[in-house]
């Protein structure tokens, strides 16, 4: 067949737009989007051509063109963005949208964002507010300092603190602290890109008092202290705690800063981890500005949060980076909700999603597993499945060394390779991901909701096959 003749095999656009399938899916996503559909599938036909594909291979793909062109419209309709299932066992993963956000509170925000809401306009005085005012008390009340505010994420208070306060002069930060968060967020480059200038102290694992101390000058506009919260130096090391900086800070009238990170707010040795230091501690310690993320341990929105004492808290609400970094009303809402509940330690563990992954027991880990595993038997699912011990992590750069023993589902395929049905999971209509293991895809029950298991199953079995 020549190509000529080829070319006249492809369907034409308006026969395809009278077929009942597409004239069913104008009612539903509209006329523009099924031709700009049609467009794309023909176009690829034509491109197969030009590229001497077969003739049998042309006429399987003109038969399956509806289908494709189906499938299209639906891909352009979209959202593209959707709900994945998480079985990774890693609780903040910042690929698959670090902390979830409780029900509860996304069904009041949805109350507060669909209309018009107080957000800068204070109620009692009957006049214009700030929209830090819902929760500038509250973050006093839970971590003790003067002052508070929040902007877009951690690494935006980090600039807007150096760049109100540290700006044109020197700022101290340890060799061992010099770190590099990830997505190229590097202390030093913020530091210079908020103009100031960075002043190197002490060596990667051992930093003194003394070093601070001598490394102060006319110049000195601040010290920073950074919490390396994705690596840990072990062995011969020291660093300098912020009780022990506070006082140099203090007798050179220069403010010590901590940027936190994680930024945890309840004691995590409760769960069995390993302390990590709580901004109340910093508080305590005399640390006069402190910063660290919404979305980490804390188990809210992506948000800066910025505390500390009101003299700098006042500067840096009036720098004009403020109002470039600010966070808007969906932030606001559900950050205050968020940190309603660590009002009591006891609600913050039940309410908030992180925490709860957190405090998940084993047994009740096992338990889970063991129904899931069920589950996917009933439907006679092609595959081994077993229920084994795994480890969790707390991700997002939080507690690095901490493996959290937790349980998991292993599906082994029979018909398929488990990379094969690794990435087959990753284009299912509900994503599911996992950790492949020792020839298994193996699903952690720590960071899974009991409501995924259902499709978890569905998707399994189309993934898998079924037997008999
Ligand atoms: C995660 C982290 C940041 C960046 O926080 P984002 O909220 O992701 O912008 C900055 N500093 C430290 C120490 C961190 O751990």
């Amino acid at each position: 067949m020549s190509k000529n003749e080829m070319f006249r095999k492809i369907p034409n656009m308006n026969l395809l737009l009278k077929n009942e399938q597409m004239i069913e899916l104008s009612e539903v996503y509209g006329r523009e989007l099924i031709k700009e559909a049609i467009n794309l599938e023909l176009e690829k036909l034509r491109q197969m051509i030009a590229e001497d594909a077969a003739e049998s291979e042309l006429e399987a793909a003109v038969n399956g063109v509806t289908e494709k062109i189906a499938g299209t419209v639906r891909k352009l309709a979209g959202p593209d963005i959707h709900h994945v299932i998480n079985g990774t066992g890693t609780i903040l993963h910042t690929n698959l949208g670090r902390a979830p956000i409780s029900e509860e509170h996304m069904r009041y925000l949805a109350e507060v964002a669909c209309g018009y809401s107080n957000l800068e306009y204070d109620l009692e005085a009957g006049k214009r507010g700030e929209r830090y005012s819902h929760f500038e008390e509250l973050l006093c009340k839970i971590t003790g300092a003067e002052a508070a505010m929040a902007v877009n994420n951690n690494a935006s208070s980090v600039l807007l603190i150096l760049s109100t306060l540290a700006k044109g002069g020197e700022a101290i930060v340890s060799r061992g602290e010099l770190i590099e968060i990830g997505g190229k967020f590097r202390i030093p480059d913020v530091m210079e890109q908020s103009g100031a200038t960075l002043v190197e102290v002490g060596t990667t694992n051992k930093t003194h008092p003394e070093d601070y101390e001598e490394a102060i000058t006319e110049e000195t506009k601040a010290i920073l202290k950074v919490h390396t919260s994705n690596y840990r130096i072990v062995g011969f090391t020291q660093s300098v705690t912020a009780a022990e900086l506070s006082p140099i800070a203090k007798a050179h009238d220069i403010p010590l800063i901590e940027d936190m990170g994680s930024g945890a707010l309840i004691d995590l040795e409760q769960f069995g981890l390993h302390h990590e230091p709580t901004v109340q501690e910093a508080i305590r310690a005399g640390v006069d500005i402190v910063c660290f993320s919404g979305d980490k341990l804390l188990g809210g929105p992506q948000a800066g949060i910025i505390v500390g004492k009101k003299k700098y808290l006042a500067q840096l609400k009036k720098h004009p980076l403020t109002r470039a970094l600010r966070i808007d009303k969906f932030t606001v809402t559900a950050l205050e909700l968020a940190l309603r509940e660590y009002q009591s330690e006891a609600r913050a563990i039940q309410n908030i999603p992180v925490l709860r992954m957190i405090a998940k027991k084993t047994e009740e880990l096992q338990k889970e597993a063991r129904s899931l595993a069920r589950k996917l038997r009933n439907v006679k699912i092609a595959a081994e499945i077993s229920v084994i011990p795994c480890s969790s992590q707390i991700g997002g750069g939080s507690l690095p060394l901490e493996i959290i023993p937790s349980m998991a589902v292993a599906v082994r395929p029979e018909r398929i390779s488990v990379t094969e049905m690794e990435r087959a999971l990753h284009h299912a209509r509900t994503p599911v991901f996992g950790r492949v293991v020792n020839d298994q895809f193996q699903l952690d029950l720590r960071t899974m909701d009991r409501k995924d298991y259902k499709t978890a199953v569905s998707e399994f079995a189309a993934v898998c096959g079924c037997r008999e």
